[in-house]
């Protein structure tokens, strides 16, 4: 169709008032206006038809999955996902590389609204809206997007292709979708650019691309322009549908899914396991899981949103220490096996998933740390599944470590997993004089000492200077003596719900005998277990980590001795990341070191890296790879200290031996805040 004819068609279609809003009646000359509905019809339905097809037995799988509440808190939930999803707050961390995924997340938003126009040309070519400035704005950011996520997607190729970082697996998958947003942007900009250049005198409204390039189209002639605009349209609009086709194949799946996946995520911290089991439920024949079916709903969503970034795996400490844990593995493991029998229980040829899928030692080596949900952008969670599959090993399949079966003992005969007489538990704190919780005359706070404060040397260390800076800042304290019994965290840890269920049953029960409400206590895996996870037990207790009340009542210069030289801090995982304790510890510290500043290193507070003694880790000999601990000591060595100051007494343990391992305890010590 030459030039003529083409003004004329638009020019009718203008005169009967057809026209769509900035779009500009782009009249397309390879399909007519009559037939072109037709086509554009028959393509969409096979691709929303394959799209939905796809979907079917996903969405049937997670339907029938089990429950898992998550509908609460719901205004958490959604600023959660305003920061989280739209805001794209943790890619902002990344300073080199985040603004890729953010600008293709945002120009992904933005263009939903262009295809819609696409496919408002294409269905009704007699649509005609007029939304005024608005427009002309949208236009505007359009173009910007255009040239934002070109870049963007060419550079996460060149990544791709080129640097091709270790975290990222090499998918020509991945590479077909950033070509596909790729021809997307060009074939956008291809579509005003060559309008223009077929109608010098339309209105460009807010797009620059047009302008700036219509020109050099222009000198093409006005054939070429015609059919470069047929062109950009339909290559866009199959794109779009062959771009939807993909997704519910591939990891680009969490395009659907992320949205609702972070606002579903786990708002309450990680540091709790969200899911109690009823022993008492007769109907249940199986606890934990053992299969891909016995994975809550949320737990199954979490499976389809992993983008395959790796970002978890770059700050595993299992991984780093040679361990054979990479949680992305574990992760597109799990996916790959629920798309392929998920919702298909009982078929012969099903391999298993404990110990077939997924090797039982992957599950021991995790510590349980948080770190990898931290890093992950669509918030996946980790600690709660590898439970959960520890769960299935122990309680339906019998299958732990040799280590376990002594501690499981020890725990469930002595309240400790070491086995020492739990009528010797209160024996470190004769000499100190100690007050006992007496019920008709209860002190302020319950201090609960924990089992490495009540057995071990240099727990027991700590136990009294814990004592003495209660009595130094006036804290009216008792313990529970012999009556104490362990809170159950290495049970529950380690997926013996069963046992940790009949020790945090006995404690909650003494709680509310002995009208204990506040505690404090100086181990974190006591603390967090205490405080956020007995309350499934009826008890409301009001805990604090002894780095809280002492930074909290000693706000003044205590005059005391303070330790010279430079101090760093290591951040526990159970105060830290899961229970978002970074600054009282910091700044008890500080006011006793003299130099009153405290050494960061890099990976500290959200990044802080594990000591290795999480997730009931202390309890196993590190027999593969090197140790967690000793990967976390070349850490902390690069800030050249003389003190590591730490607030959990296990991080205490593992970082002393370390040191020892590698020659360096006459010069580093480690030492609980309460020490310093
Ligand atoms: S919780 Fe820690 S140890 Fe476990 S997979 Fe995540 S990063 Fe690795
Ligand atoms: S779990 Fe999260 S961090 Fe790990 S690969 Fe998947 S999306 Fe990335």
């Amino acid at each position: 169709m030459n030039e003529t004819n083409t003004s004329l068609t638009e020019r009718s279609f203008i005169d009967d008032g057809f026209l769509l809003m900035n779009l500009q009646n782009r009249a397309f000359e390879w399909v007519s206006p009559e037939v072109q509905p037709i086509v554009l019809g028959l393509l969409v339905l096979v691709a929303t038809g394959r799209f939905l097809i796809l979907l079917w037995p996903k969405w049937q799988v997670l339907k029938s999955a089990r429950p898992e509440n998550r509908s609460d808190n719901s205004l958490k939930r959604l600023v959660h996902t305003v920061q989280i999803a739209f805001l794209q707050l943790k890619f902002f961390k990344e300073v080199k590389t985040g603004w890729m995924h953010v600008f293709i997340f945002w120009g992904f938003l933005i263009f939903l609204l262009r295809a819609a126009q696409f496919f408002a040309i294409g269905f009704l070519p007699s649509i005609h809206t007029d939304f005024g400035g608005f427009e002309t704005l949208y236009e505007l950011f359009k173009d910007l997007f255009v040239v934002l996520v070109t870049l963007a997607a060419s550079y996460a190729l060149y990544r791709r292709l080129i640097i091709r970082p270790e975290r990222l697996t090499l998918s020509p998958e991945g590479v077909v979708i950033l070509v596909l947003i790729l021809t997307i942007m060009l074939s956008d900009a291809l579509f005003d650019v060559a309008w223009l250049a077929r109608n010098p005198e339309a209105g460009a409204g807010g797009n620059f691309i047009g302008p700036l390039l219509a020109p050099i189209l222009a000198v093409l002639g006005s054939g070429a322009a015609v059919h470069l605009h047929n062109l950009a349209y339909w290559t866009h609009v199959v794109c779009i549908l062959y771009f939807l086709t993909l997704l519910p194949e591939s990891k680009h799946f969490h395009i659907v899914t992320s949205i609702p996946n972070v606002y579903f995520s786990n708002v309450s911290g990680c540091g709790n396991l969200i899911r109690c089991i009823d022993f008492e439920d007769k109907t249940r024949e199986s606890f934990g899981v053992s299969k891909i079916e016995e994975f809550s709903w949320k737990q199954l969503l979490d499976l389809h949103t992993c983008t395959e970034c790796g970002r978890c795996d770059v700050v595993c400490p299992a991984l780093a220490s040679g361990k054979p844990l990479s949680p992305k593995k574990l992760t597109v493991d799990l996916r790959d096996h629920l798309n392929r029998f998920g919702g298909q229980p009982g078929v012969p040829e099903t391999p298993a998933l404990l110990g077939g899928v997924i090797q039982d030692e992957a599950l021991w080596s995790c510590t349980t740390c948080g770190a990898c949900e931290e890093e992950c952008p669509v918030m996946i969670e980790y600690v709660n599944k590898v439970v959960d599959l520890r769960r299935g090993l122990v309680l339906m399949n019998n299958r732990y470590p040799a280590e376990f079966a002594g501690a499981f003992k020890s725990l469930e005969t002595q309240s400790n997993p070491w086995g020492f007489g739990s009528n010797t538990r209160a024996d470190w704190a004769k000499e100190l004089g100690v007050k006992t919780w007496d019920k008709n005359n209860p002190t302020e706070y319950l201090y609960f000492v924990g089992c490495n404060g009540s057995f071990d040397d240099r727990g027991k260390k700590i136990a009294m200077a814990v004592v003495q800076s209660l009595r130094s800042a006036g804290v009216d304290f008792s313990i529970l003596g012999n009556d104490e019994g362990c809170t159950g965290d290495p049970a529950r840890r380690a997926g013996n719900e069963y046992l940790f269920d009949m020790l945090a049953s006995r404690n909650a029960k003494m709680f509310k005998e002995k009208s204990v409400m506040k505690i404090i206590t100086h181990c974190p895996h006591c603390f967090n277990s205490l405080k956020n996870e007995y309350a499934d037990f009826g008890v409301e207790l009001d805990v604090i980590h002894h780095s809280e009340l002492l930074e909290r009542l000693a706000k003044e210069e205590t005059g005391g001795k303070k330790i010279s030289g430079k101090t760093v801090y290591h951040d526990s995982c159970y105060l830290g990341r899961h229970n978002k304790i970074y600054d009282a510890p910091r700044e008890v510290a500080t006011r006793n070191i003299e130099s009153g500043i405290i050494s960061e290193v890099e990976t500290s507070r959200e990044r802080g890296v594990c000591c290795g003694a999480g997730g009931a880790r202390f309890l196993l000999e590190e027999k593969t790879g090197t140790r967690m601990s000793h990967h976390r000591i070349d850490q902390l060595m690069e800030s050249d200290p003389d003190t590591i100051a730490v607030s959990c007494p296990y991080c205490v343990l593992m970082l002393e031996d370390a040191l020892k391992a590698k020659n360096l305890h006459d010069k580093v010590k480690v030492k609980d805040i309460s020490e310093l």
